[in-house]
């Protein structure tokens, strides 16, 4: 965990409490009324400037770009107000200001920081985690909770996974390489590990998408080998099935990967293993 980071958390339990959030999709204009602040919207902002934040006195000024989705603005404006209730200053340069849950790894601390306040209000804990539970574990899941917390899929993707008590990664990828990785306990506890920077695997769905290999299809899982994502043998886990989807606009490639989950495979092994015994072909 980085450093700072329990501390954001903490901080966006209290706004929520003051912004009297009480039901999902959260309302933006509470938070706001909450902080004296007023959202202005621009349409002649760069593609990747996400919003800026101003204070005149007591009142703040947010601006948002209004080229963006809603779900992002709503991202945004709560990462503004971040900058603002943790008292960091902004470190928007031009290549870091899009902030959407694009933890590159050169992403300023404080940057990343306003992202993991603005993901907890937008996601709160309380509502979204049992969300996460009641969920199978799959990509569509992913898209319907995007849809009714009203939030971007990178940034709802990326929770899930954090989340989810199955095996699962969420990835996000630019147009050639891995930029972040979100992945359960579960499959972390299994060695699971992708590095940030390298190429999109060639043989995953992802990979393929990028090429545009006519074989593979947006959306539809498939089986794919756990070393075409990982170098080192996991524990209890040969196989994921993955669902992957590119995102022109954003420049983004998503996707999310699945193992059995590992006490279901191991049984399974075993009871094929104690079958095999009694048929006397294991001796
Ligand atoms: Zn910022």
């Amino acid at each position: 965990m980085l450093e700072g980071e329990q501390s954001a958390i903490v901080e966006a339990w209290r706004f929520q409490q003051e912004a009297g959030i009480s039901e999902i999709p959260v309302s933006i204009e509470k938070y706001l009324r909450a902080a004296n602040a007023e959202v202005k919207v621009r349409y002649d902002l760069k593609n990747d400037e996400a919003g800026q934040v101003f204070q005149f006195g007591d009142r703040t000024i947010i601006i948002v770009n209004g080229n963006h989705s809603s779900e992002r603005q709503r991202f945004t404006i709560l990462h503004e107000l971040a900058h603002i209730r943790l008292g960091l200053p902004s470190k928007h340069g031009s290549s870091t200001s899009v902030s959407d849950l694009l933890s590159y790894s050169r992403r300023p601390k404080e940057e990343v920081l306003c992202d993991v306040f603005a993901a907890e209000c937008l996601l709160p804990n309380r509502f979204f985690r049992p969300d996460v539970r009641k969920s199978t574990c799959s990509f569509q899941s992913v898209q319907q909770l995007a849809e009714r917390y009203e939030a971007s899929l990178t940034a709802t993707g990326s929770r899930y996974a954090t989340y989810s008590d199955e095996p699962c990664a969420w990835i996000l990828a630019d147009d050639q390489r891995i930029r972040f990785v979100a992945s359960s306990a579960s499959l972390r506890n299994a060695r699971f590990f992708v590095r940030i920077g390298i190429e999109i695997p060639k043989r995953s769905v992802l990979g393929r998408l990028a090429r545009g290999d006519s074989t593979v299809r947006p959306l539809v899982a498939e089986a794919v080998a756990a070393y075409v994502w990982v170098d080192n043998p996991l524990r209890g886990i040969s196989e994921f099935e993955e669902t992957a989807v590119l995102q022109p606009s954003l420049n983004q490639g998503l996707a999310l990967l699945v193992a059995e989950p590992i006490e279901v495979e191991r049984q399974a092994r075993d009871f094929i293993w104690e079958t095999e015994k009694r048929n006397g072909r294991l001796r």
